[in-house]
């Protein structure tokens, strides 16, 4: 075992969250522009924000707690660079070495030349806030988009060669998965790695079909696998990862708290899994403190735990 192996697992022992926040992690499920603390993002831009309700029943009342309270703040040129520098000082700040951050690709409408505007930012924002990260941006895409419409943004940055990933989030069960196999087929063919959210709140075969339809690498989300030791079995035969978001499913209603969150069956079950954060805004816990909310809901051990962080690194 090497030092930040032990380094980790003294600082779950001995409840220590500094030293906890120096040991490399990742984060690969972490939707920006709201991959930073509210109150930092609030000081930031010199606004009061509401904070959001503290249980959700669903996605669509955070969506509507996001329209009410963060959307204009967030969607215009300035508070969106500010929100991405914010992010990145946040993961840099817990210690992340690896950042898979998720952009939609509605936000080049902020910029004149588009997506090169887009990519020409990130470039530099991510180079002066946090060049000791590995940097991998991800293009995403709502399923509340009109497609016709995200077509016209998503295409280019496909094609752009910049983004290393895709993903595909929203509304889980408003839109089917074929709906975008067209461009997940072009994704594919510029070697971007496959991702969708499935099984956050549709169930277990959801989870293989939407893998199955849109030849998906890895899942954001999947907890819902953990009711079928079939879909399980056949994830683990695909080597399928899931990176799962514990503090997002308890606040929007999926589970019911720490200590039965399905992520222990996962992983029992031979899946490889990492520990992710979705949105620090609204859910306000980062990648460390989800490490110390699964160590004291006693769901893993310090080992198991240094396990599921190396998962992520590699
Ligand atoms: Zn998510």
């Amino acid at each position: 075992m090497n030092g930040n192996s032990i380094l980790f697992q003294d600082a779950l022992l001995n409840s220590d969250l500094e030293l906890l926040k120096t040991i490399p992690k990742s984060d690969l499920h972490n939707h920006a522009p709201l991959g930073s603390r509210l109150k930092d993002f609030s000081i930031a831009i010199g606004s009061e924000i509401p904070s959001p309700p503290s249980a959700m029943q669903n996605i669509a009342e955070m969506n509507e707690y996001i329209i009410n309270n963060l959307r204009s703040l967030i969607v215009n040129p300035d508070g969106f660079k500010t929100s991405i520098a914010l992010a990145l000082r946040q993961a840099k700040m817990d210690g992340i070495t690896k950042l898979e951050m998720s952009l939609d690709c509605q936000f080049v409408t902020l910029f004149p030349d588009k997506e090169i505007g887009l990519i020409n930012f990130l470039k530099q924002i991510s180079k002066s806030e946090a060049p000791e990260i590995q940097f991998n941006p991800e293009i995403g895409l709502s399923r509340n988009l009109d497609i016709a419409e995200a077509e016209n943004w998503i295409y280019p940055c496909i094609e752009s060669g910049y983004f290393k990933s895709i993903d595909l989030y929203g509304e889980e069960l408003i839109k089917d998965a074929t709906l975008y196999k067209n461009i997940y087929k072009v994704a594919k063919n510029h070697n971007l790695k496959l991702k969708s959210h499935t099984g956050e709140f549709g169930n277990a075969e959801s989870v293989r079909y939407t893998v199955e339809t849109l030849e998906l690498d890895e899942v954001q989300h999947g907890i819902s696998a953990a009711d079928s030791k079939d879909v399980m079995k056949w994830l683990r035969n695909n080597n399928i990862r899931l990176n799962v978001c514990p503090s997002s499913n308890i606040r929007l209603n999926r589970v019911q708290n720490m200590e039965q969150h399905p992520c222990r069956i996962l992983a029992d079950n031979g899946i490889i899994i990492t520990i992710n954060s979705d949105d620090i805004m609204i859910f306000d816990q980062s990648i460390s403190d989800e490490f110390f909310n699964l160590y004291n809901a006693k769901l893993f051990s310090a080992t198991e735990l240094n396990v599921l962080r190396i998962n992520g690194l590699q």
